[in-house]
Protein backbone atom coordinates (compact mmCIF):
# COMPACT_ATOMS: atom_id res chain seq x y z
CA UNK A 1 0.00 0.00 0.00
CA UNK A 2 1.03 3.20 -0.76
CA UNK A 3 1.71 5.47 2.16
CA UNK A 4 0.93 9.72 1.48
CA UNK A 5 1.34 10.74 5.12
CA UNK A 6 -1.90 13.20 4.87
CA UNK A 7 -4.58 12.44 7.44
CA UNK A 8 -7.97 10.80 6.41
CA UNK A 9 -10.94 13.37 6.98
CA UNK A 10 -14.13 11.53 6.22
CA UNK A 11 -13.31 10.21 2.59
CA UNK A 12 -10.80 13.44 1.67
CA UNK A 13 -6.78 13.28 2.16
CA UNK A 14 -5.85 16.45 3.46
CA UNK A 15 -1.79 17.37 3.73
CA UNK A 16 -0.05 18.80 6.52
CA UNK A 17 -1.13 22.12 8.44
CA UNK A 18 0.49 22.04 11.24
CA UNK A 19 4.24 20.75 10.30
CA UNK A 20 5.17 17.22 9.62
CA UNK A 21 7.05 14.14 11.22
CA UNK A 22 8.51 11.19 9.88
CA UNK A 23 8.30 7.30 12.33
CA UNK A 24 11.35 6.76 14.35
CA UNK A 25 12.67 3.07 13.97
CA UNK A 26 13.64 2.40 17.20
CA UNK A 27 15.71 -0.64 16.74
CA UNK A 28 18.37 1.49 14.58
CA UNK A 29 17.38 4.77 15.56
CA UNK A 30 16.92 6.34 12.28
CA UNK A 31 13.83 8.21 10.46
CA UNK A 32 11.35 5.90 8.14
CA UNK A 33 9.90 7.61 4.83
CA UNK A 34 7.41 9.17 4.33
CA UNK A 35 6.78 12.56 6.49
CA UNK A 36 3.28 12.14 8.07
CA UNK A 37 1.06 15.33 7.97
CA UNK A 38 0.47 17.06 10.94
CA UNK A 39 -3.31 18.73 11.69
CA UNK A 40 -5.13 21.02 14.45
CA UNK A 41 -8.00 22.34 15.32
CA UNK A 42 -9.90 23.02 11.79
CA UNK A 43 -9.04 19.41 10.73
CA UNK A 44 -10.65 18.05 14.35
CA UNK A 45 -13.41 20.45 13.64
CA UNK A 46 -13.82 19.11 9.40
CA UNK A 47 -13.92 15.58 10.83
CA UNK A 48 -16.26 16.13 13.98
CA UNK A 49 -18.83 18.07 11.45
CA UNK A 50 -18.82 14.86 9.27
CA UNK A 51 -19.14 12.68 11.81
CA UNK A 52 -22.23 14.38 12.97
CA UNK A 53 -23.94 14.77 9.41
CA UNK A 54 -23.11 10.45 9.25
CA UNK A 55 -24.83 9.99 12.74
CA UNK A 56 -28.18 9.68 11.83
CA UNK A 57 -28.02 7.48 8.80
CA UNK A 58 -25.03 5.12 10.50
CA UNK A 59 -26.88 4.75 13.72
CA UNK A 60 -30.45 3.67 11.22
CA UNK A 61 -28.16 1.35 9.21
CA UNK A 62 -30.33 -2.14 9.77
CA UNK A 63 -28.26 -4.98 11.98
CA UNK A 64 -27.38 -6.57 8.49
CA UNK A 65 -25.54 -3.53 6.86
CA UNK A 66 -23.31 -2.56 9.99
CA UNK A 67 -22.33 -5.71 10.43
CA UNK A 68 -21.55 -6.56 6.92
CA UNK A 69 -19.55 -2.79 6.92
CA UNK A 70 -17.64 -4.65 10.14
CA UNK A 71 -17.06 -7.69 7.90
CA UNK A 72 -15.40 -5.64 4.94
CA UNK A 73 -13.24 -4.32 7.66
CA UNK A 74 -12.30 -7.51 8.29
CA UNK A 75 -11.28 -8.76 5.35
CA UNK A 76 -9.70 -5.74 4.27
CA UNK A 77 -7.69 -6.16 7.30
CA UNK A 78 -6.76 -9.47 6.65
CA UNK A 79 -5.55 -8.57 3.03
CA UNK A 80 -2.87 -6.20 4.30
CA UNK A 81 -1.67 -8.19 7.64
CA UNK A 82 1.70 -9.29 6.34
CA UNK A 83 2.28 -5.63 4.44
CA UNK A 84 0.92 -4.09 8.13
CA UNK A 85 3.07 -6.10 10.58
CA UNK A 86 6.14 -5.99 8.31
CA UNK A 87 5.61 -1.51 8.43
CA UNK A 88 4.74 -1.73 11.97
CA UNK A 89 7.68 -3.70 12.78
CA UNK A 90 10.09 -1.21 11.48
CA UNK A 91 7.61 1.27 13.72
CA UNK A 92 8.18 -0.02 16.61
CA UNK A 93 10.63 -2.81 17.03
CA UNK A 94 7.80 -5.39 18.10
CA UNK A 95 8.65 -9.09 15.65
CA UNK A 96 6.67 -9.16 12.45
CA UNK A 97 5.27 -12.55 13.29
CA UNK A 98 3.74 -11.56 16.74
CA UNK A 99 2.44 -8.17 14.89
CA UNK A 100 0.94 -10.75 12.63
CA UNK A 101 -1.18 -12.73 15.34
CA UNK A 102 -2.43 -9.01 16.57
CA UNK A 103 -3.77 -8.44 12.94
CA UNK A 104 -5.51 -11.55 12.71
CA UNK A 105 -6.81 -10.86 16.36
CA UNK A 106 -8.18 -7.19 14.75
CA UNK A 107 -10.09 -8.78 12.10
CA UNK A 108 -11.46 -11.58 14.21
CA UNK A 109 -12.84 -8.59 16.63
CA UNK A 110 -14.65 -7.19 13.58
CA UNK A 111 -16.16 -10.04 13.36
CA UNK A 112 -17.13 -10.57 16.59
CA UNK A 113 -18.86 -7.48 16.50
CA UNK A 114 -20.69 -8.47 13.25
CA UNK A 115 -21.59 -11.64 14.96
CA UNK A 116 -22.38 -8.74 18.40
CA UNK A 117 -24.31 -6.57 15.73
CA UNK A 118 -26.70 -9.25 14.18
CA UNK A 119 -27.84 -10.88 17.37
CA UNK A 120 -28.98 -7.44 18.35
CA UNK A 121 -28.84 -7.98 21.92
CA UNK A 122 -26.86 -4.58 22.41
CA UNK A 123 -30.26 -2.86 21.71
CA UNK A 124 -31.35 -4.53 25.11
CA UNK A 125 -34.64 -3.92 23.87
CA UNK A 126 -37.08 -4.02 26.95
CA UNK A 127 -41.09 -4.21 27.31
CA UNK A 128 -43.60 -3.32 29.62
CA UNK A 129 -46.68 -3.25 27.38
CA UNK A 130 -49.50 -1.13 28.33
CA UNK A 131 -52.08 -1.74 31.29
CA UNK A 132 -54.74 0.53 30.82
CA UNK A 133 -56.64 -1.35 34.02
CA UNK A 134 -53.79 -0.90 36.35
CA UNK A 135 -54.77 0.56 39.86
CA UNK A 136 -54.96 3.12 40.72
CA UNK A 137 -53.03 4.23 37.87
CA UNK A 138 -53.19 2.85 34.19
CA UNK A 139 -49.88 2.39 32.43
CA UNK A 140 -49.25 3.19 29.01
CA UNK A 141 -46.82 1.17 26.81
CA UNK A 142 -42.71 1.41 27.78
CA UNK A 143 -40.23 0.57 25.25
CA UNK A 144 -36.48 1.44 25.66
CA UNK A 145 -33.75 0.87 23.54
CA UNK A 146 -30.22 1.56 23.23
CA UNK A 147 -28.95 3.61 20.81
CA UNK A 148 -25.32 5.28 19.46
CA UNK A 149 -24.06 7.78 21.83
CA UNK A 150 -22.98 9.94 18.56
CA UNK A 151 -19.55 11.07 17.62
CA UNK A 152 -16.88 9.22 19.26
CA UNK A 153 -12.94 10.37 19.53
CA UNK A 154 -10.33 7.66 19.72
CA UNK A 155 -7.22 7.28 20.98
CA UNK A 156 -4.93 4.73 19.38
CA UNK A 157 -2.57 3.32 21.81
CA UNK A 158 1.27 2.93 21.10
CA UNK A 159 2.22 -0.73 23.08
CA UNK A 160 -0.18 -3.19 20.66
CA UNK A 161 -0.31 -1.04 17.57
CA UNK A 162 -2.73 -3.03 15.74
CA UNK A 163 -5.16 -4.66 18.34
CA UNK A 164 -5.33 -1.17 20.63
CA UNK A 165 -5.15 0.93 17.50
CA UNK A 166 -7.11 2.45 14.71
CA UNK A 167 -7.95 -0.89 13.86
CA UNK A 168 -8.37 -2.35 17.69
CA UNK A 169 -11.43 -3.17 19.61
CA UNK A 170 -12.22 0.35 20.51
CA UNK A 171 -12.68 1.20 16.84
CA UNK A 172 -14.59 -2.37 16.36
CA UNK A 173 -17.11 -1.75 19.42
CA UNK A 174 -17.89 2.16 18.40
CA UNK A 175 -18.67 1.38 14.89
CA UNK A 176 -21.28 -1.75 16.25
CA UNK A 177 -22.80 0.81 18.43
CA UNK A 178 -23.16 3.05 15.63
CA UNK A 179 -20.81 5.67 16.46
CA UNK A 180 -18.63 7.49 13.86
CA UNK A 181 -15.06 7.64 15.09
CA UNK A 182 -12.60 10.32 14.62
CA UNK A 183 -9.32 8.10 15.34
CA UNK A 184 -6.58 9.93 16.87
CA UNK A 185 -3.73 8.06 15.57
CA UNK A 186 -0.39 7.52 17.75
CA UNK A 187 2.53 9.05 16.47
CA UNK A 188 4.55 5.79 17.49
CA UNK A 189 3.16 4.06 14.32
CA UNK A 190 2.31 6.55 11.90
CA UNK A 191 3.01 4.16 8.85
CA UNK A 192 0.56 1.49 10.07
CA UNK A 193 -1.83 3.48 11.62
CA UNK A 194 -2.47 5.45 7.76
CA UNK A 195 -2.91 1.58 6.33
CA UNK A 196 -5.16 0.55 9.03
CA UNK A 197 -7.32 4.27 8.40
CA UNK A 198 -7.29 3.44 4.62
CA UNK A 199 -8.70 -0.26 5.16
CA UNK A 200 -11.99 1.57 7.04
CA UNK A 201 -12.28 4.29 4.90
CA UNK A 202 -12.32 1.77 2.05
CA UNK A 203 -14.76 -0.08 3.54
CA UNK A 204 -16.87 3.05 3.97
CA UNK A 205 -17.03 4.03 0.79
CA UNK A 206 -17.57 -0.11 -0.53
CA UNK A 207 -20.09 0.34 2.06
CA UNK A 208 -22.28 2.98 0.52
CA UNK A 209 -22.16 4.69 4.03
CA UNK A 210 -21.74 8.51 4.73
CA UNK A 211 -18.21 9.45 4.72
CA UNK A 212 -17.71 11.26 7.97
CA UNK A 213 -18.38 7.62 9.62
CA UNK A 214 -14.52 7.78 9.70
CA UNK A 215 -11.80 10.13 9.84
CA UNK A 216 -7.92 9.57 11.07
CA UNK A 217 -6.38 12.72 12.53
CA UNK A 218 -2.80 12.97 13.76
CA UNK A 219 -0.88 15.71 15.80
CA UNK A 220 2.29 17.39 17.04
CA UNK A 221 1.37 18.13 20.58
CA UNK A 222 -1.68 18.15 22.93
CA UNK A 223 -3.64 20.59 20.77
CA UNK A 224 -5.23 17.72 18.80
CA UNK A 225 -5.97 15.63 21.29
CA UNK A 226 -7.44 18.46 23.45
CA UNK A 227 -9.85 19.38 20.60
CA UNK A 228 -11.32 16.04 20.26
CA UNK A 229 -12.15 16.23 23.61
CA UNK A 230 -13.64 19.55 23.54
CA UNK A 231 -15.50 19.50 20.48
CA UNK A 232 -19.52 19.89 21.08
CA UNK A 233 -19.86 17.42 18.17
CA UNK A 234 -17.58 14.80 20.52
CA UNK A 235 -20.19 12.71 22.23
CA UNK A 236 -17.43 10.06 24.17
CA UNK A 237 -14.08 9.46 24.15
CA UNK A 238 -11.68 6.43 24.48
CA UNK A 239 -7.74 6.47 25.61
CA UNK A 240 -5.41 4.07 26.44
CA UNK A 241 -1.89 5.33 27.57
CA UNK A 242 -0.24 7.21 30.65
CA UNK A 243 -2.38 7.94 33.91
CA UNK A 244 -1.16 11.45 33.19
CA UNK A 245 -2.39 11.67 29.99
CA UNK A 246 -5.93 10.06 30.67
CA UNK A 247 -6.89 11.88 33.46
CA UNK A 248 -5.88 15.00 31.79
CA UNK A 249 -8.66 13.99 29.15
CA UNK A 250 -10.48 12.73 31.73
CA UNK A 251 -10.59 16.09 33.48
CA UNK A 252 -10.61 18.23 30.39
CA UNK A 253 -13.86 16.72 29.24
CA UNK A 254 -15.38 16.99 32.84
CA UNK A 255 -14.96 20.75 32.30
CA UNK A 256 -16.94 21.27 29.66
CA UNK A 257 -20.25 23.07 29.46
CA UNK A 258 -21.88 19.64 28.19
CA UNK A 259 -19.53 17.32 30.21
CA UNK A 260 -19.48 13.62 28.08
CA UNK A 261 -18.03 10.68 29.10
CA UNK A 262 -14.16 9.59 28.79
CA UNK A 263 -13.29 6.25 29.03
CA UNK A 264 -9.42 5.38 29.79
CA UNK A 265 -7.44 2.57 30.46
CA UNK A 266 -4.07 3.41 32.36
CA UNK A 267 -2.23 1.66 34.32
CA UNK A 268 -1.88 -1.75 36.52
CA UNK A 269 0.63 -3.94 38.15
CA UNK A 270 -1.58 -7.24 37.85
CA UNK A 271 -0.37 -8.45 40.96
CA UNK A 272 0.14 -12.65 41.48
CA UNK A 273 -0.66 -14.38 45.22
CA UNK A 274 1.15 -17.88 45.29
CA UNK A 275 -0.71 -19.40 47.91
CA UNK A 276 1.48 -21.80 50.42
CA UNK A 277 0.51 -25.16 49.82
CA UNK A 278 0.50 -24.22 45.26
CA UNK A 279 4.50 -22.58 46.65
CA UNK A 280 5.36 -25.46 48.28
CA UNK A 281 4.29 -28.05 45.19
CA UNK A 282 5.50 -26.06 42.02
CA UNK A 283 7.33 -22.88 43.29
CA UNK A 284 9.83 -23.32 39.98
CA UNK A 285 7.16 -24.11 37.55
CA UNK A 286 5.66 -20.49 38.85
CA UNK A 287 7.96 -18.83 38.87
CA UNK A 288 9.41 -19.61 35.33
CA UNK A 289 5.63 -19.20 33.91
CA UNK A 290 5.76 -15.49 35.96
CA UNK A 291 8.87 -14.31 34.22
CA UNK A 292 7.88 -16.09 31.04
CA UNK A 293 4.41 -13.72 30.73
CA UNK A 294 6.26 -10.82 32.08
CA UNK A 295 8.79 -10.50 29.41
CA UNK A 296 5.99 -11.11 26.74
CA UNK A 297 6.47 -7.98 24.26
CA UNK A 298 9.09 -6.59 26.10
CA UNK A 299 6.86 -6.27 29.11
CA UNK A 300 5.14 -3.06 27.48
CA UNK A 301 1.57 -4.95 28.27
CA UNK A 302 -1.42 -3.48 30.17
CA UNK A 303 -1.71 -7.09 31.99
CA UNK A 304 2.01 -7.64 32.66
CA UNK A 305 2.04 -9.88 35.42
CA UNK A 306 4.54 -7.20 37.62
CA UNK A 307 4.61 -8.03 40.84
CA UNK A 308 4.58 -11.17 42.38
CA UNK A 309 3.74 -11.83 46.03
CA UNK A 310 4.42 -15.23 47.73
CA UNK A 311 5.23 -16.36 51.84
CA UNK A 312 8.43 -17.33 52.31
CA UNK A 313 8.71 -21.00 53.30
CA UNK A 314 8.86 -24.47 51.42
CA UNK A 315 8.86 -23.47 47.55
CA UNK A 316 9.93 -19.80 47.66
CA UNK A 317 14.02 -20.36 46.54
CA UNK A 318 12.78 -22.29 43.90
CA UNK A 319 10.09 -19.47 42.23
CA UNK A 320 12.99 -16.83 42.95
CA UNK A 321 15.70 -19.37 41.24
CA UNK A 322 13.55 -19.67 38.53
CA UNK A 323 12.35 -16.42 37.88
CA UNK A 324 16.23 -15.44 38.09
CA UNK A 325 17.12 -17.83 35.60
CA UNK A 326 14.07 -16.29 33.00
CA UNK A 327 15.42 -13.12 33.35
CA UNK A 328 18.98 -13.85 33.31
CA UNK A 329 18.51 -15.85 29.92
CA UNK A 330 16.93 -12.88 28.35
CA UNK A 331 18.40 -10.25 26.21
CA UNK A 332 17.89 -6.71 25.71
CA UNK A 333 15.30 -5.78 23.36
CA UNK A 334 14.03 -2.66 21.56
CA UNK A 335 11.52 -0.31 23.37
CA UNK A 336 8.88 0.73 21.01
CA UNK A 337 9.58 4.07 21.47
CA UNK A 338 12.28 6.69 23.53
CA UNK A 339 10.36 8.09 25.37
CA UNK A 340 8.44 4.87 26.48
CA UNK A 341 12.60 3.69 27.33
CA UNK A 342 13.32 6.48 29.11
CA UNK A 343 9.89 6.36 31.39
CA UNK A 344 10.95 2.53 31.87
CA UNK A 345 14.76 3.39 33.03
CA UNK A 346 13.52 6.04 35.20
CA UNK A 347 11.37 3.57 36.77
CA UNK A 348 13.58 0.67 37.62
CA UNK A 349 15.49 3.37 39.11
CA UNK A 350 12.92 4.33 41.41
CA UNK A 351 12.39 0.76 42.13
CA UNK A 352 15.54 0.64 43.61
CA UNK A 353 15.81 4.04 45.33
CA UNK A 354 12.89 2.63 46.77
CA UNK A 355 14.23 -0.13 48.37
CA UNK A 356 13.54 -3.18 46.32
CA UNK A 357 17.10 -5.59 45.79
CA UNK A 358 18.19 -5.61 42.29
CA UNK A 359 18.75 -9.89 42.21
CA UNK A 360 18.87 -10.48 38.26
CA UNK A 361 19.42 -8.63 35.30
CA UNK A 362 19.27 -9.80 31.24
CA UNK A 363 21.48 -8.72 28.81
CA UNK A 364 22.80 -5.33 28.45
CA UNK A 365 21.32 -2.73 26.10
CA UNK A 366 22.87 -2.57 22.74
CA UNK A 367 20.77 -0.59 20.96
CA UNK A 368 19.70 3.26 21.88
CA UNK A 369 16.29 2.29 22.88
CA UNK A 370 16.40 -1.16 24.02
CA UNK A 371 14.98 -2.46 27.23
CA UNK A 372 17.43 -4.39 29.81
CA UNK A 373 15.16 -7.19 31.94
CA UNK A 374 15.46 -6.44 35.68
CA UNK A 375 14.19 -8.64 38.34
CA UNK A 376 13.57 -6.64 42.01
CA UNK A 377 13.10 -8.41 45.32
CA UNK A 378 12.09 -6.72 48.51
CA UNK A 379 9.99 -8.00 51.52
CA UNK A 380 6.69 -7.50 52.53
CA UNK A 381 7.54 -4.83 55.76
CA UNK A 382 8.95 -2.61 53.01
CA UNK A 383 6.10 -2.53 50.63
CA UNK A 384 3.59 -2.00 53.11
CA UNK A 385 5.77 0.74 54.33
CA UNK A 386 6.41 2.59 50.47
CA UNK A 387 3.11 2.65 48.04
CA UNK A 388 5.45 3.63 45.17
CA UNK A 389 7.00 -0.14 44.72
CA UNK A 390 3.13 -0.70 43.90
CA UNK A 391 3.19 1.40 41.06
CA UNK A 392 3.66 0.49 37.41
CA UNK A 393 7.23 -0.04 35.59
CA UNK A 394 5.66 -0.09 32.21
CA UNK A 395 8.51 -3.01 30.55
CA UNK A 396 10.62 -5.68 31.56
CA UNK A 397 11.04 -5.60 35.20
CA UNK A 398 9.35 -7.01 37.78
CA UNK A 399 9.30 -6.92 41.41
CA UNK A 400 9.13 -10.09 43.97
CA UNK A 401 7.43 -9.31 47.32
CA UNK A 402 9.08 -11.69 50.10
CA UNK A 403 6.06 -11.79 52.35
CA UNK A 404 6.34 -13.03 55.96
CA UNK A 405 3.17 -14.81 56.85
CA UNK A 406 -0.58 -14.57 56.06
CA UNK A 407 -1.91 -11.44 57.89
CA UNK A 408 1.26 -9.84 55.91
CA UNK A 409 0.07 -10.90 52.62
CA UNK A 410 -3.89 -10.09 53.34
CA UNK A 411 -2.20 -6.57 54.45
CA UNK A 412 -0.75 -5.82 51.19
CA UNK A 413 -3.40 -7.19 49.09
CA UNK A 414 -5.46 -4.70 50.76
CA UNK A 415 -2.77 -1.45 49.78
CA UNK A 416 -2.96 -2.03 45.93
CA UNK A 417 -4.98 0.39 43.92
CA UNK A 418 -6.59 -0.71 41.28
CA UNK A 419 -6.20 -3.33 38.58
CA UNK A 420 -6.92 -4.61 35.41
CA UNK A 421 -6.45 -8.52 36.78
CA UNK A 422 -5.45 -10.33 39.86
CA UNK A 423 -4.02 -13.68 39.78
CA UNK A 424 -3.96 -16.64 42.52
CA UNK A 425 -1.79 -19.73 42.37
CA UNK A 426 -3.80 -22.20 44.70
CA UNK A 427 -3.52 -25.91 45.48
CA UNK A 428 -6.93 -27.43 46.84
CA UNK A 429 -5.34 -26.89 50.57
CA UNK A 430 -4.82 -23.07 49.73
CA UNK A 431 -8.91 -22.36 49.76
CA UNK A 432 -9.32 -21.27 53.01
CA UNK A 433 -6.75 -18.11 52.54
CA UNK A 434 -7.80 -17.69 49.20
CA UNK A 435 -11.60 -17.47 50.35
CA UNK A 436 -9.90 -14.28 52.71
CA UNK A 437 -8.29 -12.95 49.77
CA UNK A 438 -11.22 -13.22 47.11
CA UNK A 439 -13.26 -10.49 48.48
CA UNK A 440 -10.28 -7.95 48.87
CA UNK A 441 -9.36 -8.30 45.17
CA UNK A 442 -13.24 -8.05 43.90
CA UNK A 443 -13.04 -4.95 45.33
CA UNK A 444 -9.48 -4.03 43.28
CA UNK A 445 -9.75 -5.51 40.07
CA UNK A 446 -11.80 -6.32 37.35
CA UNK A 447 -10.65 -9.83 36.40
CA UNK A 448 -9.45 -12.77 38.89
CA UNK A 449 -7.69 -15.45 37.54
CA UNK A 450 -6.86 -18.55 39.27
CA UNK A 451 -3.82 -20.65 38.12
CA UNK A 452 -2.99 -18.80 34.86
CA UNK A 453 -1.71 -15.40 34.07
CA UNK A 454 -3.17 -12.12 33.24
CA UNK A 455 -1.72 -12.18 29.83
CA UNK A 456 -3.16 -12.69 27.15
CA UNK A 457 -6.89 -10.90 27.54
CA UNK A 458 -9.25 -13.58 26.18
CA UNK A 459 -11.98 -11.24 23.51
CA UNK A 460 -15.20 -12.57 24.11
CA UNK A 461 -18.74 -12.42 25.83
CA UNK A 462 -17.35 -12.63 29.54
CA UNK A 463 -14.18 -10.71 29.46
CA UNK A 464 -13.38 -8.05 31.17
CA UNK A 465 -10.22 -5.49 30.72
CA UNK A 466 -11.20 -2.58 33.18
CA UNK A 467 -11.03 -2.45 36.77
CA UNK A 468 -11.34 0.46 39.67
CA UNK A 469 -9.11 3.50 38.93
CA UNK A 470 -6.49 4.15 38.30
CA UNK A 471 -6.54 0.74 36.01
CA UNK A 472 -9.61 2.58 34.33
CA UNK A 473 -11.26 5.92 34.93
CA UNK A 474 -14.79 3.75 34.89
CA UNK A 475 -14.90 0.64 36.77
CA UNK A 476 -18.52 -0.43 35.40
CA UNK A 477 -17.11 -0.83 31.58
CA UNK A 478 -14.62 -3.37 29.60
CA UNK A 479 -12.50 -1.99 27.02
CA UNK A 480 -12.31 -5.57 25.54
CA UNK A 481 -14.64 -8.13 24.92
CA UNK A 482 -18.22 -7.94 23.51
CA UNK A 483 -19.07 -5.93 26.22
CA UNK A 484 -17.34 -3.47 25.52
CA UNK A 485 -20.12 -1.65 23.10
CA UNK A 486 -21.61 -1.23 26.03
CA UNK A 487 -19.52 2.32 26.67
CA UNK A 488 -20.64 3.56 23.64
CA UNK A 489 -24.48 3.01 24.01
CA UNK A 490 -27.49 5.19 26.08
CA UNK A 491 -31.16 3.84 26.53
CA UNK A 492 -34.15 5.59 25.13
CA UNK A 493 -37.36 4.94 26.09
CA UNK A 494 -40.39 5.53 23.66
CA UNK A 495 -43.99 6.00 25.78
CA UNK A 496 -47.04 5.41 24.19
CA UNK A 497 -45.61 4.86 20.37
CA UNK A 498 -47.54 3.84 17.62
CA UNK A 499 -46.31 0.50 15.99
CA UNK A 500 -45.31 1.85 12.64
CA UNK A 501 -43.06 5.04 14.50
CA UNK A 502 -41.58 2.42 16.63
CA UNK A 503 -37.54 1.35 16.29
CA UNK A 504 -37.23 -2.34 14.47
CA UNK A 505 -36.32 -3.64 17.67
CA UNK A 506 -39.20 -2.62 19.73
CA UNK A 507 -42.08 -3.40 17.11
CA UNK A 508 -44.78 -5.41 18.32
CA UNK A 509 -44.32 -7.87 15.98
CA UNK A 510 -40.56 -8.77 16.66
CA UNK A 511 -39.61 -8.30 13.20
CA UNK A 512 -35.60 -9.71 13.70
CA UNK A 513 -36.79 -12.42 15.96
CA UNK A 514 -34.95 -10.93 18.76
CA UNK A 515 -33.99 -11.27 22.44
CA UNK A 516 -36.04 -8.67 24.39
CA UNK A 517 -37.30 -8.49 28.35
CA UNK A 518 -41.35 -8.13 28.20
CA UNK A 519 -42.44 -7.80 31.23
CA UNK A 520 -39.57 -8.17 33.06
CA UNK A 521 -39.14 -11.80 31.18
CA UNK A 522 -36.68 -12.52 28.53
CA UNK A 523 -38.76 -13.74 25.28
CA UNK A 524 -39.16 -13.41 21.73
CA UNK A 525 -42.59 -12.90 21.58
P1 LIG B 1 0.56 8.65 26.47
O1 LIG B 1 1.73 9.52 26.64
O2 LIG B 1 -0.43 8.66 27.56
O3 LIG B 1 -0.11 9.03 25.07
C1 LIG B 1 -1.22 8.32 24.55
C2 LIG B 1 -1.92 9.18 23.51
O4 LIG B 1 -2.60 10.25 24.15
C3 LIG B 1 -0.98 9.84 22.52
O5 LIG B 1 -1.65 9.91 21.28
C4 LIG B 1 -0.78 11.23 23.08
O6 LIG B 1 -0.51 12.17 22.08
C5 LIG B 1 -2.13 11.51 23.69
N1 LIG B 1 -2.06 12.38 24.87
C6 LIG B 1 -1.44 12.08 26.04
N2 LIG B 1 -1.60 13.08 26.91
C7 LIG B 1 -2.34 14.03 26.28
C8 LIG B 1 -2.82 15.32 26.67
N3 LIG B 1 -2.60 15.80 27.88
N4 LIG B 1 -3.53 16.02 25.77
C9 LIG B 1 -3.77 15.53 24.54
N5 LIG B 1 -3.32 14.33 24.11
C10 LIG B 1 -2.62 13.59 24.97
O7 LIG B 1 1.01 7.12 26.29
P2 LIG B 1 2.17 6.47 25.43
O8 LIG B 1 2.84 7.49 24.59
O9 LIG B 1 1.57 5.35 24.73
O10 LIG B 1 3.17 5.89 26.51
C11 LIG B 1 3.67 6.64 27.60
C12 LIG B 1 3.51 5.85 28.90
O11 LIG B 1 2.16 5.47 29.06
C13 LIG B 1 4.26 4.53 28.97
O12 LIG B 1 5.58 4.71 29.38
C14 LIG B 1 3.45 3.74 29.95
O13 LIG B 1 3.85 4.03 31.26
C15 LIG B 1 2.04 4.22 29.75
N6 LIG B 1 1.25 3.27 28.94
C16 LIG B 1 0.48 2.39 29.61
C17 LIG B 1 -0.29 1.50 28.91
C18 LIG B 1 -1.15 0.53 29.63
O14 LIG B 1 -1.88 -0.18 28.98
N7 LIG B 1 -1.12 0.45 30.94
C19 LIG B 1 -0.29 1.49 27.52
C20 LIG B 1 0.51 2.41 26.84
C21 LIG B 1 1.26 3.30 27.58
P3 LIG B 1 1.01 12.58 21.73
O15 LIG B 1 1.75 11.29 21.48
O16 LIG B 1 0.87 13.42 20.51
O17 LIG B 1 1.51 13.28 22.94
Amino acid sequence: MKLTGNLLIGAQEVSATAGTMKALNPATNTEIEPSFAFGGVAQVDRAAQLADDAFDSYNNTSLAERAAFLERIADGLDAIASELAQRISLESGLPVAQLEGEAAKSAIQFRQFATVVRQGRFRQATIDPAQPDRQPRARMDHRLQKIALGPVGIFGASNFPISYSVAGGDTASALAAGCPVILKAHNAHPGGSEMMGRVIQQAVKDAGLHEGVFSLVRGGGNEIGEALVDHPLIKGVTFTGSEVGGMALFRRAQLRPDPIPVFTEMTSVNPTFVLPSALAARGGVIGDGFAERMLVTVGQACLKPAILLAIDGPGYVELKNAMIARVEDMQARTMLTPGINNAYRKNVERQAEAGAQRIAAGGESQGAWDGQSVLFEVDGARMLDDATLSEEVFGPAALLVRVKDVEQFIAIAKQFRGQLCATMQLDQSDHALAARLLPILERRTGRIVVNAFAHPQEVSYASIHGGPFPATSDSRFTSVGMSSIERFLRPVCYQGFPDDLLPEALKHDNPRDLWRVVDGELSKA
